[in-house]
């Protein structure tokens, strides 16, 4: 949850943690019929997008959250050439996908209308027109009914969902059942990647998510990232059918990047594969200790 104080917000990094930081400027403040939307200019932050009081991103550090959302993922198949995103609603997850050329088609499928409209409008800088794109489709709809009643399968999944401790209208889509039907579309070789909140303010929850990813994916690899505006790691899951990104040495990520022509990345590249697949999650108390 976070106020709009005088002019700071005050944004909860957990129940009992807040950061609290300057605003600006208030650009837009309405309710969709799934959750409350703030669009604000911060200090130290930029433009950010707000749902239900969590900052979702923000202009000046979403590139290490969205980057480290997709590459991974992207890198990791051998050829990703049809890609579904559930969520993301700024469109930055659309524009990192969409700088594979081996991409043929990008279908974004995201619940709420009003949020897309809104980033449309007020943050340019997140979706750079990822969603003029010819290869990408937009679809509103919830995730998963969407999936439902669909039989298509991708090359790559990428969940980029309001936090599993956030509003109720995700909530859904982190359980076993989920996975399980993200799962049966996705190709023999298909991967799917999940951002999952915070393993060190809520890791009960985050053991929750892993725990329903691995009864379902036969490899599955953790890994997360420091993001300024959440004042906290973001972690983030991979569930695989058949390739490891662990294995995968710096110079064949830059390999593959170059080969696909991928190019304008800020964060990720080959050695930043090889620190995210290698860095520790992030923990209250470390188990086994
Ligand atoms: N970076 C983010 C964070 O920190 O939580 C996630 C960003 S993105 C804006 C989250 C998007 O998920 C929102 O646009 C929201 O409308 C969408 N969403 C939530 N539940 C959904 C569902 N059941 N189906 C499709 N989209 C959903």
């Amino acid at each position: 949850m976070s106020e709009l104080m005088g002019l700071d917000i005050f944004q909860s990094t957990s129940r009992y943690t807040y950061m609290v930081t300057r605003v600006e400027e208030l650009l837009y403040k309405g309710r969709s019929r799934y959750q409350d939307i703030v669009v604000a200019r911060l200090t130290d932050f930029g433009l950010a997008l707000i749902l239900d009081g969590l900052i979702q991103s923000t202009e000046y550090d979403e590139y290490f959250y969205h980057e480290s959302l997709v590459h991974p993922a992207m890198v990791t198949h051998p050829n990703p050439r049809s890609v579904l995103i559930i969520g993301g609603g700024e469109g930055a997850t659309l524009r990192e996908v969409l700088r594979y050329r081996t991409v043929e088609s990008a279908v974004m499928v995201d619940i709420d209308e009003k949020v897309i409209k809104i980033a449309k409008k007020f943050l340019k800088p997140m979706h750079q027109g990822s969603f003029d794109d010819p290869r990408a489709r937009v679809t509103i709809m919830d995730g998963r009914l969407f999936l439902e009643k669909s039989s298509d399968t991708y090359d790559v999944i990428v969940l980029d969902l309001t936090d599993p401790y956030g509003p109720e209208i995700s909530k859904r889509l982190y359980t076993e059942d989920f996975y399980r039907l993200v799962h049966q579309h996705l190709s023999d070789d298909g991967i799917m990647v999940t951002q999952a909140g915070n393993s060190y303010f809520y890791g009960d929850v985050y053991d929750w998510v892993l725990q329903n990813v691995k009864k379902v994916f036969g490899i599955v690899a953790e890994y997360n990232v420091w993001v300024p505006s959440f004042s906290y790691t973001c972690n983030f899951i991979i569930g695989s059918r058949r390739y490891d990104p662990r294995v995968l040495s710096a110079e064949e990520v830059d390999k593959r990047l170059r080969e696909r022509g991928v190019s304008g990345l800020r964060f990720y590249s080959g050695r930043a594969h090889v620190a995210l697949m290698n860095t520790p999650i992030f923990r209250k108390v470390l188990k086994g200790f």
